[in-house]
């Protein structure tokens, strides 16, 4: 694109407008038109090395740079995945998949067994790093938007079962083939009896949307449910994807009050961290 500032990195024009660049390498990639560009070349090793972690996520391989440092690829593939800041044992998946729209999929440590929430595009590579931290037992799926290659992933791992609600289930993407098919409204534990884990019915966007708190980290994973608005710099649903009710998926985000977290880890848009619970009820009422 012609919008690219000169240099090594740039951004080409098969780009979907994602915005994966945009908030892991804020520094280097910005919306021009409707798309990414490069608006400042990487200027330290801090800034490539994130410029680097985006064009691994970016889902449409968009993103080039024209000449690289000997070992740099393969030490920023070992890079991920990489920690959700503030988080001990959440961490973000990179390698967006097309299929989701480039949504973020996290990777949660945690002793009884390690959890995906939704899934990354399938990438051995990223497999493999899984596997050194411990494998995956059970890949979360939040709604039917992101489910992407939850089958490789599955496959690989032999003990892995994958989980989803009733309502979002379908065999056009396969997920009737997942092992835990949630019914009613929940809350639910995971099947290893994990008090750490709450899943959370959070309707509206689709019409069996699930939410995943993470107690430890006190984390709120909310897939399209729920997240941060760059551009009005508040909590936001997004109204224009809304696929079943937008009074549902109100009601659904009211409901969240009762809940203790500080963070919002979305699929789709920007993540938010409240400084307590105030300030989480403050940015839940302005939304609302
Ligand atoms: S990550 Fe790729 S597809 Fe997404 S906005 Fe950036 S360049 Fe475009």
């Amino acid at each position: 694109r012609p919008e690219n500032s000169p240099g090594p990195f740039f951004v080409d024009h098969t780009c979907i407008d994602c915005d994966t660049c945009r908030w892991m390498a804020p520094a280097t990639f910005a919306s021009v038109g409707d798309m990414s560009a490069v608006v400042r070349q990487p200027q330290s090793a801090a800034e490539r090395q994130a410029a680097m972690q985006a064009l691994l996520s970016c889902p449409t391989f968009s993103i080039h740079v024209r000449e690289r440092q000997p070992g740099e690829l393969k030490a920023v593939q070992q890079s991920f995945p990489l920690p959700v800041p503030g988080c001990d044992s959440v961490f973000h998946t990179g390698f967006a998949a097309e299929r989701s729209f480039g949504a973020t999929a996290y990777f949660i440590r945690r002793p009884e067994g390690n959890l995906l929430v939704d899934v990354p595009r399938w990438t051995p590579l990223l497999a493999q790093r899984l596997q050194q931290l411990g494998g995956v037992r059970w890949v979360f799926l939040t709604h039917r938007d992101d489910v992407s290659d939850h089958a490789a992933w599955a496959a690989h791992f032999p003990a892995c079962q994958r989980i989803i609600h009733a309502k979002e289930v379908n065999r056009r993407q396969g997920t009737d083939q997942c092992e835990v098919v949630l019914e009613g409204e929940g809350p639910w534990a995971l099947p290893d009896g994990g008090g750490d884990v709450q899943l959370v019915f959070t309707p509206g966007h689709t019409a069996g949307c699930v939410s995943l708190l993470y107690r430890p980290d006190k984390a709120l994973l909310t897939g399209d449910h729920l997240a941060w608005s760059h551009r009005m710099q508040r909590l936001t649903i997004f109204r224009a994807y809304n696929w079943h009710s937008v009074e549902l998926q109100l009601a659904s985000v009211a409901a969240l009050r009762r809940l203790d977290f500080l963070h919002v880890l979305p699929g789709h848009g920007r993540r938010a961290r409240f400084a307590d619970a105030a300030d989480r009820e403050r940015q839940l009422e302005a939304l609302l």
